[in-house]
């Protein structure tokens, strides 16, 4: 049987087009959906909450590690994820290992995660390249750019364009 028998007897097959129309789901949802879908896990939903005061500095390079144990303590693992601003959920959700949160913008003050406007710009500035970037999946800036831009609207300010 030569190759042009067989196409046309599939095209004459009449479960072949069902057949495709099925397959069609599982292929998207085997890839870019299930990403979506994880990108947006990873990203902690848009959110406001107390701000602190606008001019308060950001440490977080020598700040960080204790910014974190602080807020284990306060509320756990949940805690952590809820002052930054994407986190890898391969291993948990929210993972429990300091190394897979990044964009950091909150800061437990007296007893309150609160947002750090400097902190808010210092993660935006990542995420648009600044200071090495940040090495998150393309695809979830999207989702990170608007969490920190509902940050920027607390402190009245206009966010940059989204990446
Ligand atoms: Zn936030």
């Amino acid at each position: 049987m030569d190759a042009m028998t067989r196409a046309d007897r599939a095209r004459g097959n009449v479960t072949r087009p069902i057949c495709l129309i099925n397959d069609r789901p599982g292929t998207v949802a085997g890839d870019p959906v299930r990403q979506e879908v994880r990108g947006l896990m990873a990203v902690p939903e848009p959110h406001g909450g107390p701000t602190a005061d606008k001019n308060r500095d950001w440490h977080w390079s020598e700040q960080g590690a204790k910014q974190v144990d602080a807020m284990l303590d306060q509320g756990g693992w949940r805690e952590v994820a809820k002052a930054h601003a994407w986190y890898d959920d391969t291993d948990g959700d929210p993972p429990e290992k300091k190394t897979a949160y990044k964009l950091p913008h909150h800061e437990l003050i007296d007893g309150k995660l609160k947002v750090v406007w400097r902190g808010v710009t210092h993660a935006m500035n990542a995420l648009a390249g600044g200071r090495g970037g940040v090495d998150i999946p393309e695809k979830e800036k999207r989702a990170v750019w608007r969490h920190l831009a509902r940050h920027y609207k607390q402190f009245d300010e206009e966010p940059p364009e989204a990446p």
